[in-house]
């Protein structure tokens, strides 16, 4: 018994020992404070002196930790923004037909703050750069909220919408408004209706006013979507980055 009554001793007087070490100082003397990070599994114990070098190392682990996480599983982070399984295998590393615009992806991403459009005809690989740029957003920015999302389905989840109860279009159309980041895949395609203005309008709207960027891709020019869809949105989409796609259509070679 007393054997064991000296190894619980020691067990206990152990976890006092460890419970009160301050990661910074090492000092074991001091009113120490506790954090429990569940990204990293584990408590971490500073003194009031080391608060903030101890938090700064803490994140910064938090941080790598996370970015590891989304490199290794960002194609969940694509599907759960809303890419098709044809498109998870996109990336700019892969886009190999013209490095002027992976360059200028790259470019971007240093100071991802303007609306871009991607233009050119089918199958040129507008969309093949968008998700590049989402599979780079998601690596290196934490807590983004991003949505990828195609116009005629955009539309179609507003019809949707109309057929159940307590639908709410504006909310909706805020809900777009405030994604830190909105690829909006294939503008153009749909039926333009009053009402398809109107929604598109007010979302690029809203959200080039709250500088939040909309990547938008379109087989139409700036002055084709002022035609044919709304000038308004040329114009806020011309304000920030048009790229003119000019390859030929990487499907029908394939084929
Ligand atoms: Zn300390």
């Amino acid at each position: 018994m007393e054997k064991i009554d000296g190894i619980v001793k020691k067990v206990e007087s152990n976890i006092r020992l460890i419970s009160n070490k301050c990661e910074g100082c090492g000092r074991e003397d001091r009113n120490t404070y506790e954090i429990y990070y569940e990204i990293l599994d584990r408590t971490v114990r500073y003194c009031s002196e080391c608060s903030d070098k101890v938090k700064k190392k803490a994140n910064d682990e938090v941080k790598s930790k996370l970015y590891k996480h989304k490199c290794e599983n960002t194609n969940d982070y694509l599907r759960d923004m809303g890419v098709s399984a044809r498109h998870l295998h996109c990336s700019l590393d892969n886009f190999t037909a013209g490095m002027q615009y992976t360059k200028f992806c790259k470019n971007y991403l240093r100071r991802p703050d303007k609306n871009i459009l991607l233009t050119g005809v089918c199958g040129c690989g507008k969309t093949h750069l968008a998700v590049g740029l989402g599979r780079e957003l998601i690596k290196n920015i934490n807590n983004y909220k991003m949505k990828f999302i195609t116009a005629p389905d955009l539309l179609l989840k507003i019809r949707q919408g109309y057929n159940r109860d307590g639908f709410d279009e504006d909310n909706f159309i805020e809900s777009y408004s405030k994604l830190d980041f909105l690829f909006l895949d294939d503008l153009g395609a749909e039926k333009t209706t009053e009402h398809a203005r109107a929604t598109f309008y007010l979302i690029i709207d809203r959200r080039d006013r709250e500088l939040k960027p909309t990547i938008v891709t379109s087989n139409l020019s700036p002055s084709q979507i002022a035609e044919r869809i709304d000038e308004r949105i040329a114009s806020r989409l011309a304000g920030g980055n048009v790229v003119k796609i000019n390859l030929p259509d990487f499907r029908l070679k394939r084929q």
